[in-house]
């Protein structure tokens, strides 16, 4: 099966009682057993459900590997794959990834003996100097939020191998369809399914995805042994939200190029980051890696004044200003005064994360309309 047809059918299959087409929503907390121990597969649903199971086999095939696993909320998923690890043991992670996962790297596994590096991995020379032989984890999330760095996920893993650390990699800014991390040599995928898996903001969800039969089972036993588990309505929303991921996310992309190829002709636009452009310092890597640059497009206006920014964030209107992103529905944020508020400000100068950088998650509208509501906001600056 091809990526596209996967997303509709991979691990789905009509209600054997009732020949539903969609998967059902098994809302129930146990099964009804014949006899002690002789049941139909269910025994409770922390540990099977089978709204769950649909998701876990279709991201699996998604990301060609072999088991996928559901949690309550990417950070849970995160969560889980921390637990794989010993205390003592080191996690070398990308220095620029999201902010959730630096807190619970370090606030919470930090004082159970598992020590993080924050290191800059867009040069795979940075991980050799790093690592050591308690390094147990490389962590990396490519493309980047704000900056859209993009690592390169074959010389990482080749590198991290060579040391024999896993490596797990946050596919959540371009799903899967734009690139699959286990086909370059990734142990472990992590997905925030709150974002472009699910597709229409409206559920929180984490997925791990391995194709290790060793790696697959233990995640298992850390997902029914901790219980950071969804709810199977959550579970159905994202089964739902994957049919069309392929056709959002093409239509998505389209628009950013689009909108990019408007900005730069913008005179109040100063710099733009996105992929695509020849002059992003990561667009060798990501022309090899993705199949398209992603639908994240930072710019900067010219000028440092943080007003600038915030005029345009008040003054877009179809682009809603919100954090997250993925949605259908375009996005737009000032990171330094929202998701990035609490790095200090010389450290997000110095990573290039200015106070005007304006982040804009787009959608599948019309993209003239999107670019009007753009240029009327931009007028007023
Ligand atoms: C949102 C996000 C997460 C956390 O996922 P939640 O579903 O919010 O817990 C992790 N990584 C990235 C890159 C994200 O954007």
């Amino acid at each position: 099966m091809k990526f596209n047809t996967k997303t509709i059918h991979a691990g789905v299959h009509p209600d054997p009682s009732t020949g539903a087409i969609m998967t059902p929503i098994f809302q129930t907390s146990t099964y009804v057993q014949h006899a002690p121990g002789d049941h139909q597969g269910y025994e409770y649903a922390r540990t099977q459900n089978p709204t769950r199971q649909v998701l876990e086999a279709n991201i699996a095939a998604l990301e060609e590997g072999k088991h996928g696993i559901a949690f309550g909320s990417g950070l849970a998923a995160l969560d889980a794959v921390m637990k794989l690890l010993n205390a003592g043991d080191e996690v070398i992670a990308t220095n620029d990834l999201y902010g959730g996962s630096y807190r619970l790297m370090t606030s919470i596994y930090g004082k159970l003996g598992i020590s993080c590096k924050f290191v800059d991995l867009t040069d795979p020379a940075n991980l050799k100097n790093h690592l050591t032989d308690k390094t147990k984890l490389v962590w990396l999330e490519t493309p980047t939020n704000p900056l859209l760095r993009i690592l390169d996920i074959e010389k990482l893993c080749a590198i991290a191998h060579e040391a024999g650390a896993l490596v797990c990699v946050d596919n959540t800014f371009a799903s899967p369809y734009l690139q699959r991390p286990l086909t370059l040599g990734a142990d472990l995928v992590l997905h925030s399914a709150t974002k472009y898996l699910g597709g229409h903001s409206d559920v929180v969800l984490g997925l791990v995805i391995t194709a290790s039969e060793a790696l697959g089972q233990r995640l298992y036993y850390i997902q029914n042994a901790a219980g950071a588990v969804p709810g199977p309505q959550d579970c159905f929303l994202v089964i739902r939200g994957i049919k069309t991921l392929h056709v959002r996310m093409e239509r998505a992309c389209q628009n950013a190029a689009k909108i990019v190829r408007f900005l730069q002709k913008h005179p109040k636009v100063d710099r733009i980051i996105y992929p695509g452009l020849p002059s992003h310092p990561n667009h060798e890597v990501a022309q090899k890696q993705m199949r398209d640059f992603g639908a994240m497009v930072s710019f900067d206006l010219k000028g440092e004044d943080p007003a600038a920014g915030l005029t345009v964030l008040q003054e877009t209107h179809l682009f809603s200003l919100a954090e997250s992103l993925g949605g259908v529905e375009s996005l737009i944020s000032l990171p330094a005064a929202m998701t990035h508020a609490s790095i200090p400000r010389e450290d997000r100068l110095a990573s290039g994360l200015t106070d005007t950088l304006i982040r804009m998650s787009v959608g599948i509208e019309d993209v003239e309309d999107l670019i009007a509501d753009l240029n009327q906001a931009l007028e007023k600056v």
